[in-house]
């Protein structure tokens, strides 16, 4: 689409098409809105997408991060090591799932979690480690995946902006216990509100489907279908996480354009890096050799000193020329609630 320049650029808006509007009014047709086919289909279409054995679909990445966590049986008091270059709803799944958030700050050039700060952050009640993969460049998985074995941790990743990412080869959300997937309407490709967990295990993914849909034993989620009754048992108290047909109709399509898209926001990215060549600002850093960037975000760094204005004058001065833009992320040590909850373990001094 062609924008003229009075007209507002917003940001993150996604790419609907036909085939995803048509797929959607099927399924209102048919009157199944809910959890069936369409999920299931989404489901095996996106294992076939990572090489992946198992792929729950729920209804947001913040549910998959949740369910994560209580599926490695998180224990009250249990750390759990993130980053605090991240979205709150990495942090707020630890505090709903029982454990506490510990910190350990980004490399300044990758803005992706640094494994030296990881090492320095586990003690005995260290359960987890969820790096992010931040605006897709992959996490040093090497690194991390070696802490994860030396002290027998659980790796979750937020895959959130890291749908198409790689590392040597290997898919990201595939390295570790449980990866977390968003299809957010900003993210690389959406259902409107959606998520997708792919665990490692036949037992995780069960547990997983369990805690989904109320703590129901798993034939529950059939029990609507025209197979005959089907008596539903609650085996643990749930949640209501379930993605429905309405949702997986748009991500069935969406997946489809995963690489086309991806190839777009390259070809973009490209574009800006010439363009952006001689500002007084920081550019992202090249992807990494034998890796695949999702290009999920162009992260440009403002510092004031170099470009004569900050972030906040530079954000405004967007807005004027009709540009909309985000900030990824205010960090988790300048938000109040974690100032005042994990005042113990914020140990990175804020700078509002
Ligand atoms: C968007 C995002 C989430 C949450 O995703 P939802 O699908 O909106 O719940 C989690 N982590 C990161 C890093 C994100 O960007």
């Amino acid at each position: 689409m062609t924008r003229t320049k009075d007209q507002f650029l917003v940001f993150g808006s996604p790419a609907i098409e036909e085939a995803e509007i048509q797929e959607l009014v099927a399924s209102m047709k048919t009157g199944w809105l809910g959890t069936g086919p369409k999920v299931m289909q989404f489901e095996g279409d996106f294992c076939a997408y990572k090489g992946a054995k198992h792929a729950i679909a729920v209804n947001s990445c913040t549910a998959a991060l949740h369910l994560s966590l209580l599926a490695a049986d998180l224990q009250p008091g249990d750390e759990v090591i993130t980053t605090p270059l991240t979205f709150c709803a990495t942090v707020n799944a630890i505090i709903h799932a029982g454990g506490t958030p510990v910190l350990a700050d980004v490399d300044a050039a990758t803005q992706n979690i640094d494994p030296t700060q990881v090492a320095a952050k586990i003690s005995p009640r260290t359960k987890a480690i969820i790096p992010v993969h931040f605006a897709g460049r992959p996490c040093d998985m090497d690194t991390l995946c070696d802490l994860v074995h030396r002290h027998q941790l659980v790796l979750i990743e937020d895959c959130a902006h890291a749908i198409e990412t790689a590392y040597k080869g290997q898919p990201a959300g595939t390295f570790g216990d449980f990866g977390c997937f968003s299809f957010y309407v900003t993210k690389n490709i959406t259902t409107g509100e959606g998520g997708m967990i792919l665990p490692r295990t036949q037992a995780a993914a069960d547990r997983i489907k369990i805690l989904a849909l109320h703590g129901m034993s798993q034939d529950a989620w059939k029990r609507f279908s025209d197979k005959g009754y089907n008596h539903y048992q609650v085996v643990e108290a749930g949640f209501k996480y379930n993605m429905m047909d309405l949702q997986a109709a748009i991500g069935i399509h969406q997946l489809q354009r995963v690489t086309r898209y991806w190839q777009r926001r390259q070809e973009i990215w490209q574009q800006y890096n010439q363009a952006f060549a001689d500002l007084p600002i920081q550019l992202p850093l090249p992807p990494a050799a034998n890796t695949v960037h999702g290009y999920h975000l162009y992260t440009l760094l403002v510092d004031e000193a170099q470009a004569g204005l900050g972030r906040d004058a530079f954000l405004s001065a967007m807005h004027q020329q009709q540009i909309g833009t985000g900030v990824h992320y205010l960090s988790i040590p300048e938000h109040p609630y974690y100032q005042e909850r994990l005042a113990g373990s914020l140990r990175i001094i804020p700078r509002l």
